[in-house]
């Protein structure tokens, strides 16, 4: 009889708010679907696909697309099955056995979950009352403590704060250990540090598709650094880990700029629109408070999170539910999607 180890004994498949939801803003996802002539061109191009082939191992056109559009260098460049592959593949190779990583507290739980994989040893750093991420505290931290690769998300998934560049600037600057810097949600805000990040031998910047740009499904994201490091991702990652048809697909859409800017102007505009909802809301329900948002969700923090979650879900529709911060994590959708949460929610307190 095979026994699982420790590292598995205690783990479950990955199954959010399993079921039929009508109306799902539970896992940021863009509600918009790609315009009609980009989702022609991708079918017309996978048509050709040679698919008895193996994929370019390098995504080359993909990640000439990335670099385009971002105004960084091609080599800085490697794609990813999502940028959660990355995450997987950092971890699993820029730590040896036992060393120390850092996390801050709360943030995107799967930067934990693959550094326990890597049996690295977990460094966690709570955030402030509001959570603020001390910088300071932080690169006191990183240095005491020996550790080798700090990774946390900016815009931060689930508060949806952001740390302003400079900020982030400093702490890169101030810490020996490798900063990964996950920027899945920038796309949204303007604190990006893609442009400069050849200039330092300790940063890597992720970036992904599945959020602004309504690829979710087709799972591409990118890891962008200096020379040495990008080579060291696509040394280690397996070969063929992005497939030909999301290769293709993401290469259309991050060429369709002016397409891809509209949406993330839709998406914004939404947002702020959920967003003056809740605080609407907040207003009436002192229990209710508003975490002002720089990205595509709101998150509220309040009481009765964990009866509100099911409430909604009982109404139809999924949010996400953090029950250690009595959260709940809110997508931005549709105008009627919003107009749905917003009515349950107030329903509830009726
Ligand atoms: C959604 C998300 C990801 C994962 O993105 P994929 O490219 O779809 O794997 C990574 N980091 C954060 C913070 C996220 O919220």
């Amino acid at each position: 009889m095979v026994q699982l180890n420790d590292k598995l004994r205690g783990l479950a498949p990955y199954e959010p708010n399993g079921g039929d939801h009508p109306i799902r803003l539970d896992a940021n996802e863009s509600f918009l679907q790609l315009p009609e002539g980009i989702r022609a061109e991708i079918l017309d191009s996978a048509l050709s696909v040679p698919l008895n082939r193996y994929p370019d191992p390098t995504a080359k056109q993909l990640c000439g697309a990335f670099a385009a559009r971002y105004g960084v260098p091609a080599a800085c460049v490697a794609a990813g099955n999502g940028s959660d592959e990355l995450i997987s593949i950092l971890l699993q190779c820029f730590l040896m056995k036992g060393e120390a990583f850092a996390t801050l507290a709360p943030d995107f739980s799967m930067y934990s979950f693959y550094g326990h994989l890597a049996e690295c040893k977990h460094v966690e750093i709570k955030k402030g009352e509001n959570f603020e991420a001390d910088i300071d505290k932080i690169i006191e931290i990183c240095n005491n403590e020996c550790v080798r690769l700090l990774i946390f998300s900016n815009p931060c998934n689930p508060t949806g704060l952001c740390v302003p560049a400079g900020e982030i600037r400093r702490l890169v600057k101030s810490v020996s250990a490798l900063v990964v810097l996950d920027e899945a949600y920038m796309d949204f805000h303007d604190q990006s540090l893609l442009g400069e990040c050849a200039e330092y031998d300790n940063l890597l910047i992720l970036r992904t598709c599945s959020k602004a740009f309504g690829m979710a499904a087709l799972r591409v994201g990118f890891a962008v650094g200096n020379e040495t490091l990008i080579r060291a991702v696509k040394a280690a990652k397996s070969p063929y880990n992005v497939n030909t048809i999301s290769q293709i697909a993401a290469e259309a859409v991050l060429r369709h700029t002016a397409e891809c800017d509209d949406a993330i102007c839709q998406i914004v505009a939404s947002r702020k629109s959920l967003q003056s909802g809740l605080e609407a809301l907040a207003r009436r329900i002192p229990s209710l408070k508003v975490i002002p948002s720089t990205v595509n969700f709101v998150t509220v923090l309040l009481e009765q999170a964990g009866e509100i979650f099911q409430f909604l879900l009982d109404s139809g529709i999924a949010v996400r539910y953090f029950a250690g911060l009595s959260a709940l994590r809110i997508t931005a959708g549709t105008a009627e999607e919003n107009a749905a949460v917003l009515a349950a929610v107030e329903r509830y307190f009726k």
